[in-house]
C-alpha cells in the first residue's frame, strides 16, 4: 500500500486530472502533474507541475524519481511512455490496456474478439477497405482511430462516396466506419478495479449530447433495471479482459432495447463527474485507491443527481463579445454545486465546468438541473 503522504503521478492536467489532485489533497498524498501546457487545470494546483511533453524522456526520470506511483487522466498520452515509466514505478492502468482504448481499431477488435456487444463497424485502412465494406454499414460514421474525442474526427457519411471524401479528409488515416445506430439513449457506467480484481461500478448514468459532446448525465439512468444490470456486467467483464487496475468509463448505446458498446476510457469519465457530489466514494478517490492499493471504497449513490456541462460559448453573449457568465443565479440553488475548471480561456465547445444538483426525488432534481442550466444560458 502507498499511504499518504506520498507523491502520486499525474499524466495530464486536464479536469479530470485536477479532480484528481484535489481528491487525493483530501486523502493526504502530493501529486506532481506532467502537462505541456503551462496554464493546465490540474497543474495549477499540483504540488509540481513538470510542464513537458508526453514524450520528453528527461521529465518522465524526474515523474519517476518523484512519484511512488503514476496514472493518467488522458488516453492519449503515448503506450510507450506509460511502458518507461513501468520500468521504474508502478503505473495504472497498464500501458496495455490504454492502447486498447486510445485506439478505435484496437478498441472495437478487442468488443469483437471478446463477444462484447458492439455495433456493425469495419476497419478502414485504405481506399478498398471503403469500396468492400457492407452496403448495410450505411448511412455510418467514419471515425479516425486515434485522437478523436467530442465529436472531433468523425464524419457522418450517408454512403460510400461520402465515405471515401471523408476518408480522405482524415489524411488516409486508420478508421472505423460504424453504422449509424438508431439511439433509444445513451448511458455510461464507471467502475473502479484494484490489483487483486476487485471491481466496484458506480450506478449506471444516462448520457445526452450536444454536437457530440457530452451535455447532460442523469443518475440514476432512466432505463429498465435489467439493461443497467446488463451494462454493469458488460463493463467489468471488459475490466476483466484489460486486467484493468484504475477507475474505467464505458460507454453504451441502447438501440432497440439492446445494449452495444460505444467506447471506453482508461481514466475517470466526464459522466462520473457527479460521483464527487452524490456517491459514498467519488470515482476520483476510486482512482487515488486503486493506484495505491488502497481497498476501493463504497460506490454507493446517497443521492440521485444530474450534472450539466458547462462549454465554452456561455462565455460569449448575445453579440459575442467576451464575458464571464453570471455564477450567482446558480449559486443561488442550494442543492446545487458548481465546480469550474479555471482554464485559461474559453472557446466554442470547450469544457469549462460543470454543475451537480442532488437530492432525493430525482424527478424534482432534473427539473432543478434543467431550470439552472436555462436560467445560465
Ligand atoms: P467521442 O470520443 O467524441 O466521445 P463517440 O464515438 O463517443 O466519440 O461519439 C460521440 C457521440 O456521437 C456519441 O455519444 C453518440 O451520441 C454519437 N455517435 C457516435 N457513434 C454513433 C453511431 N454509430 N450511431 C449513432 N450515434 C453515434
Ligand atoms: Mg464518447
Amino acid at each position: 500500500m502507498i499511504l499518504p503522504p506520498a507523491t502520486l503521478g499525474m499524466l495530464g492536467g486536464g479536469q479530470l486530472g485536477r479532480f484528481f489532485v484535489s481528491a487525493a489533497h483530501e486523502m493526504g498524498y502530493k501529486v506532481w502533474v506532467l502537462d505541456p501546457d503551462p496554464n493546465s487545470p490540474a497543474g495549477l494546483i499540483a504540488d509540481r507541475h513538470v510542464a513537458a511533453a508526453y514524450d520528453d524522456y528527461a521529465a518522465l526520470d524526474e515523474m519517476a524519481q518523484g512519484c511512488a506511483a503514476v496514472t493518467t487522466e488522458f488516453e492519449n498520452v503515448p503506450a510507450t511512455t506509460l511502458d518507461y515509466l513501468a520500468k521504474f514505478v508502478p503505473v495504472h492502468p497498464s500501458a496495455s490496456a490504454v492502447a486498447v482504448c486510445q485506439n478505435r481499431v484496437a478498441e472495437k477488435t478487442f468488443l469483437a474478439d471478446n463477444g462484447l456487444p458492439h455495433g456493425p463497424f469495419a476497419v478502414i485502412r485504405c481506399e478498398e477497405n471503403v469500396r468492400d465494406a457492407d452496403e448495410a454499414l450505411f448511412p455510418a460514421v467514419l471515425k479516425v482511430a486515434r485522437f478523436g474525442y467530442d465529436g472531433k474526427g468523425q464524419a457522418r457519411v450517408a454512403n460510400r462516396e461520402e465515405a471515401l471524401h471523408a476518408f480522405h479528409q482524415f489524411g488516409g488515416e486508420s478508421c472505423v466506419l460504424e453504422k449509424m445506430l438508431k439511439l433509444d439513449s445513451e448511458m455510461s457506467v464507471v467502475l473502479a478495479r484494484d490489483e487483486a480484481g476487485a471491481v466496484r461500478c458506480f450506478p449506471a448514468g444516462e448520457n445526452s449530447h450536444r454536437h457530440g459532446i457530452l451535455d447532460v448525465t442523469i443518475m440514476p439512468a432512466r432505463i429498465e433495471p435489467v439493461l443497467a444490470e446488463r451494462a454493469r456486467d458488460v463493463a467489468q467483464a471488459i475490466a476483466e479482459r484489460l486486467d484493468y487496475v484504475g477507475t474505467l468509463g464505458v460507454e453504451f448505446f441502447v438501440c432497440g432495447g439492446q445494449l452495444f458498446v460505444n467506447e471506453m476510457a482508461p481514466r475517470p469519465h466526464n459522466s462520473g463527474h457527479h460521483t464527487i457530489d452524490a456517491c459514498v466514494t467519488s470515482q476520483y478517490e476510486q482512482q487515488v485507491k486503486a493506484l495505491c492499493g488502497l481497498p476501493l471504497g463504497e460506490p454507493r449513490a446517497h443521492s440521485a443527481a444530474v450534472m450539466v456541462n458547462l462549454l465554452g460559448e456561455l462565455w460569449y453573449d448575445d453579440n459575442g463579445d467576451y464575458r464571464e457568465p453570471d455564477w450567482s443565479v446558480l449559486q443561488a440553488i442550494p442543492n446545487l454545486r458548481l465546480h469550474l475548471y479555471a482554464k485559461h480561456h474559453a472557446r466554442p465547445g470547450r469544457k469549462m465546468g460543470h454543475f451537480t444538483v442532488i437530492g432525493e426525488d430525482a424527478a424534482q432534481v432534473l427539473a432543478t438541473a434543467m431550470q439552472a442550466r436555462a436560467a445560465i444560458g
